[in-house]
C-alpha cells in the first residue's frame, strides 16, 4: 500500500479534528497543524493573519526559478455541522465503512492534506525543481475570504505570487450513465449577495392592508424561487457539454451540446434521473437567485413598514451584477427595491495549457476510462481572490469515489461529509504526478499506475 496515502489517511484524520467551523473560524490550531507537517520536511512555513486567531500558513519549496510558481491552495475553515443528524461525529475524523468521516473531509481539508504531503515529500526527495511550489492553507473561504485569500492577495501578495494554482473544486469522479467523468474547474460563477426591501403601510395588526410589507416580500421571494432565470450561453459551457455528450450514450450525446436552446435544457434536465446531476446543469446555463434570509417586523399585533429577504445571487461569466439585477426585477415587478451587498465578478481562464495537459495525462494514467472535462463550478473559491493577482486558477483536488452511490456533490456542505479511504489514497498520488511532473518539466509517460515512489530521505 502507498506510504503516501496512508499518511494522507492520518494526516486527514488528525485536520478533521481540529475544529475550525467558520464562524468563527479559529483556523490557527489547523494552521500550526500544517505548519508542523511542512516543517517537518525541512520547509519552513510562516504563519500569518490578521488577528491571532485566523492565521494562515504558506510554505515555498524553492525551485531555479525558471519557470513562475505554481500554487497549491486549500481554506482551512469548514462551514457548520449539525451532530444531531450525523451518523458519525463530524469532528472525529472516524474510519467506518470505507470512509473518513468528518466536516471538512471534502470541503476541503483533503486537499489542504494532499497538497501539503505533496510539497513535503518532494522537499524530502530532494526534486529539483524549475519553478517554486507553494503551499497555502487558508482561512476564511466559507464566509467570503476575508481573513484568508483577500487578506493575503491585499496585504502579502509576494507570499502566494503565482503562475498557476490549484484548488477548488474539481478533480473528483462523478458517474454519469455509467460513465466516470472528472470535472476540473476551469470557472466559476460571480457571487452578488443582495437585499430585497418592500415597504408597505404600518399599522395595528388588528387592521387588514392592502400593501403589507411583509406580504409582498413572501410573494416576491415566492415567485423568485419559483422561476428559472433567462438562459445565457457561454464558452466554457458549451465546452463543457460537448465533452461530457462524447462520453454518453444516443439521445444524451446528441441532446447535450444543444442544451443553450431553453427548450432543450427544459426537456433534457427532466430526463436526468439524477436530481443534483440536473440541478447542477440547470445552475450552470442562468444566472440564479435564491433567497435565503427573511426579515420583517417584530411584534404580531404590529404592520411593519418594511419587510426585507437576503438573496443570494450567482452570475453567469459574461454578466454583470447589474444584469442579474434587471432579470430579477423582470420576474419581481418593481415595487421591491433591491440593493447589491457584495460583487463578486465571475472568474473564468482557457482551459488550454501545459498544467491543463499534464492533469489530464495524469488522470488518464490512474483511471484510464476517466473523462477529464473542464467546467464552471456554481459556487465560488480563493480562485476570486488568486485571479486578481494574475493566476491561472484551476479547481483539481482529485478524489476517486466508488460505485456505491456516494456523491461528492450531496456531502458537500451535507450531513455525513466523507472521504473514500482509497479515493483519498488515489487522489494524493494523482496530485503528486501532476505537481512533480509540471514543476519538473516534465511529461507524463501514459501506462499503468507506477508504484509509490521510494523515500529518499
Ligand atoms: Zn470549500
Amino acid at each position: 500500500m502507498s506510504e503516501l496515502g496512508d499518511e494522507a489517511v492520518e494526516q486527514l484524520r488528525a485536520l478533521l479534528r481540529i475544529d475550525t467551523t467558520n464562524p468563527p473560524g479559529n483556523e490557527t490550531a489547523a494552521a500550526e497543524y500544517m505548519a508542523g507537517l511542512l516543517a517537518a520536511a525541512g520547509l519552513a512555513p510562516t504563519l500569518i493573519g490578521e488577528t491571532p486567531d485566523r492565521k494562515n500558513v504558506i510554505a515555498r519549496l524553492e525551485g531555479s526559478g525558471e519557470k513562475a510558481p505554481l500554487l497549491l491552495c486549500a481554506h482551512l475553515d469548514v462551514v457548520p455541522a449539525e451532530p444531531e443528524s450525523w451518523t458519525h461525529p463530524p469532528f472525529g475524523g472516524e474510519i467506518h465503512d470505507g470512509y473518513i468521516w468528518g466536516r471538512g473531509a471534502i470541503d476541503m481539508k483533503h486537499m489542504a492534506v494532499m497538497s501539503a504531503l505533496v510539497v513535503a515529500r518532494l522537499k524530502r526527495e530532494g526534486v529539483k525543481t524549475v519553478r517554486d511550489v507553494i503551499f497555502a492553507g487558508v482561512a476564511d473561504e466559507e464566509a467570503g475570504c476575508d481573513h484568508g485569500s483577500r487578506w493575503l492577495v491585499d496585504n502579502h501578495p509576494e507570499l502566494v505570487r503565482a503562475e498557476y494554482a490549484l484548488g477548488e473544486a474539481g478533480g473528483f469522479s462523478v458517474r454519469m450513465n455509467g460513465r466516470v467523468i472528472y470535472p476540473i474547474q476551469v470557472a466559476e460563477k460571480g457571487a452578488v449577495w443582495m437585499k430585497l426591501r418592500a415597504t408597505g403601510r404600518p399599522g395595528h395588526g388588528s387592521m387588514p392592508r392592502e400593501n403589507n410589507a411583509v406580504a409582498r416580500i413572501g410573494a416576491a421571494v415566492a415567485k423568485l424561487a419559483a422561476t428559472r432565470l433567462p438562459q445565457h450561453r457561454t464558452a466554457v459551457v458549451d465546452r463543457y457539454l460537448r465533452a461530457v455528450a462524447k462520453a454518453q450514450p444516443f439521445p444524451a450525446s446528441a441532446l447535450l451540446p444543444r442544451m443553450h436552446h431553453r427548450a432543450v435544457a427544459n426537456f433534457l434536465l427532466k430526463q436526468i434521473p439524477d436530481k443534483g446531476v440536473a440541478a447542477a446543469m440547470a445552475a450552470v446555463l442562468s444566472n440564479t437567485a435564491v433567497p435565503t434570509v427573511l426579515r420583517g417586523g417584530g411584534k404580531t399585533n404590529v404592520i411593519p413598514g418594511f419587510a426585507e429577504a437576503w438573496v443570494d445571487g450567482r452570475s453567469l461569466p459574461g454578466q454583470s451584477a447589474a444584469d442579474l439585477v434587471r432579470e430579477i426585477h423582470d420576474v419581481i415587478g418593481h415595487d421591491v427595491e433591491i440593493a447589491v451587498e457584495r460583487d463578486m465578478p465571475p472568474v473564468e481562464i482557457d482551459p488550454q495549457s501545459p498544467l491543463w495537459d499534464t492533469m489530464v495525462a495524469a488522470l488518464k494514467r490512474h483511471d484510464p476510462e476517466g473523462v477529464p472535462v473542464p467546467y464552471l463550478a456554481p459556487g465560488f473559491t480563493d480562485a476570486k481572490s488568486w485571479s486578481r493577482l494574475g493566476t491561472r486558477c484551476y479547481g483539481f483536488m482529485p478524489v476517486r469515489f466508488p460505485d456505491d452511490g456516494t456523491r461528492f456533490a450531496d456531502l458537500f456542505h451535507g450531513h455525513d461529509e466523507r472521504i473514500p479511504v482509497e479515493g483519498l489514497k488515489w487522489g494524493v498520488q494523482v496530485l503528486y504526478d501532476v505537481v512533480r511532473a509540471f514543476a519538473t518539466d516534465t511529461a507524463i509517460a501514459a501506462g499503468p499506475p507506477i508504484a509509490d515512489p521510494p523515500i529518499s530521505a
